[in-house]
């Protein structure tokens, strides 16, 4: 059980999370957003190309976070396990997943799905807006990120549903809580 997603909509604390659980469970977190951000602030190419969905809140087109993908995973540090957080969140970007990770005869083991109701998630970002001043933290970023999250991604959700890999966690409570729930539900699967 080392080979792991996280999911959830935005806000619903999938970061935060993902460090902690990837830390009590010794593998590396991967988050497609993080890696985005980094090359948006060191100004690469990828971030230059990628920095125009991101502040409208939009996909990232997949010919370019495929690849990028693609290539994390081919580090040393991941070939044990890794925790992937927002990636994959398309279901085109699901069968790229499982064709990267067939290659060398890998297989996603769990999803664990964040869950929280669409106002407190609002908040919660508005909040974050203040602290971080993240440029896709405003309200209409928030709610379009929030449209796309509903619209693409229960899909990829539904997907591993059908090979019986989701488990969900309630995403409300303080953060403690949740990572104690979270690392319930993963034992509940071993
Ligand atoms: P959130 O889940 O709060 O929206 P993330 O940090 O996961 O934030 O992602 C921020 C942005 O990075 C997304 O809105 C999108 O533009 C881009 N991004 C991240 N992951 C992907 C992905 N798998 N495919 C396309 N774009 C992505």
């Amino acid at each position: 059980m080392t080979r792991l997603l996280i999911i959830g909509p935005p806000g619903a604390g999938k970061g935060t999370q993902a460090a902690r659980i990837s830390e009590r469970l010794g593998v590396s977190a991967i988050s497609t957003g993080d890696i985005f951000r980094h090359n948006v602030k060191e100004l690469t190419p990828l971030g230059l190309e990628a920095k125009k969905y991101i502040d409208a809140g939009n996909f990232v087109p997949d010919s370019v976070t495929n690849n990028m993908v693609r290539d994390r995973l081919a580090n040393d540090d991941v070939a044990e396990g890794f925790l992937l957080d927002g990636y994959p969140r398309t279901t085109a970007q699901v069968e790229e997943l499982d064709r990267i990770l067939a290659e060398s005869g890998q297989k996603l083991d769990a999803v664990l799905q964040l869950t929280a109701d669409d106002e407190e998630l609002v908040q919660r970002l508005l909040r974050r807006a203040e602290i971080e001043g993240r440029a896709d933290d405003n309200e209409d970023v928030i709610r379009h990120r929030l449209d796309l999250y509903k619209k693409e991604t229960a899909d990829v959700v539904a997907r591993y549903s059908d090979r019986g890999i989701v488990t969900q966690v309630d995403g409300l409570g303080d953060i403690d809580e949740v990572t104690e729930r979270i690392m319930d539900a993963l034992s509940d699967l071993r």
